[in-house]
């Protein structure tokens, strides 16, 4: 970041809590490479408040910023336009200032599917399973159904939450069929899958001794199958150190965390962002956390 003056144009992330983001770490990496003149800042946001914050971005004049927990739905009724993927997530993560108004996407999605897509796989024999049925588990949701997979399994311990999460896809007429299956049904349907993503937050420090998969369930993963963490600390995960015996292909969330951060810059810039330097940002940076 170069020197921050009058003219310095603003981004963000607006969060509850923001403290732990490591968005601002990897975003103003990007732009002191790139020379230009932003500056990318943690926008804590209380709910009580929350709505006057979004005014005063628009106020401000803010280029565009980012959104996590808790306000992926809210915003979308505050955006003059979304994009037809975010409405299907149900969640945009990344908002931009057009001449229109606010206008919200979803680059959780691409980002989930980055490094996937680096991989050589028949992904229309792949039916994956997905632990978790929350907001991450939605975007992985699209993600897999955009891959071309015939049918997205999706494992919680709320019966009815995944009655809901089924019924929400209805709705909104995603192509791809949807299973759900209780926790207590994973062992059945562990051994069908050659994709396992976990998209709970069993694992993520400091619970770090914890892992979705118990000891029985990690000797029914099949041997070549990807093992996908969407959780980024610690890295490995207890889950994905836990498959690297069984010749799993393991891919942690860091990767998604820099790809959708990447193109959510990208997107605001309008030009290529070094993804590399985000990358490395984060690395160093987690490690002398
Ligand atoms: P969320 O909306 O709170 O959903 C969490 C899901 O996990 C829910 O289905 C929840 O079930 C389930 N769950 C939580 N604890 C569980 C337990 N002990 N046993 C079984 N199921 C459990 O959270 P989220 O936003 O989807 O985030 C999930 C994880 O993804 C987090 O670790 C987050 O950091 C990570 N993430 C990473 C990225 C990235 O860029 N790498 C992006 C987004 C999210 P209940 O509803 O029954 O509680």
């Amino acid at each position: 970041m170069g020197i921050i003056t009058g003219k310095t144009k603003i981004l963000g992330v607006i969060g509850n809590p923001i403290e732990h983001s490591l968005s601002p770490v990897m975003h103003n990496a990007a732009i002191t490479a790139l020379g230009v003149d932003y500056v990318y800042l943690p926008l804590p946001v209380k709910p009580e408040t929350w709505k006057e914050a979004i005014a005063g971005l628009d106020a401000i004049g803010c280029v565009g910023f980012n959104v996590t927990i808790p306000y992926k739905q809210e915003i979308m009724a505050f955006c003059q336009e979304v994009s037809t993927l975010a409405q299907l997530v149900g969640a945009v993560n990344t908002v931009t200032r057009t001449s229109r108004g606010w206008s919200g996407d979803n680059t959780d999605v691409a980002g989930f599917l980055a490094p996937l897509q680096k991989l050589t796989r028949n992904w229309s024999e792949i039916n994956p399973v997905i632990l978790g049925c929350g907001g991450a588990a939605r975007a992985v949701v699209v993600a897999c159904s955009e891959l071309g997979c015939p049918e997205i399994r999706v494992v919680g311990r709320s019966r009815d939450k995944l009655n809901l999460f089924a019924q929400s896809w209805t709705k909104v007429g995603l192509k791809t069929p949807i299973a759900v299956y209780h926790w207590s049904e994973l062992a059945q349907i562990l051994p069908t899958t050659k994709l396992l993503i976990n998209a709970t937050p069993i694992g993520m420090y400091p619970q770090i001794t914890e892992s979705p998969l118990t000891t029985d369930l990690v000797d029914l993963v099949q041997p070549g199958a990807i093992a996908y963490d969407l959780i980024y600390t610690p890295n490995p995960t207890k889950f994905l150190a836990s498959l690297k015996t069984r010749e799993v292909i393991v891919i942690d969330g860091l990767e998604m965390l820099v790809q959708q951060g990447a193109i959510a810059l990208e997107m605001w810039l309008k030009k290529s962002v070094p993804l590399e330097i985000m990358r490395q940002s984060l690395i160093n940076f987690l490690e002398l956390s």
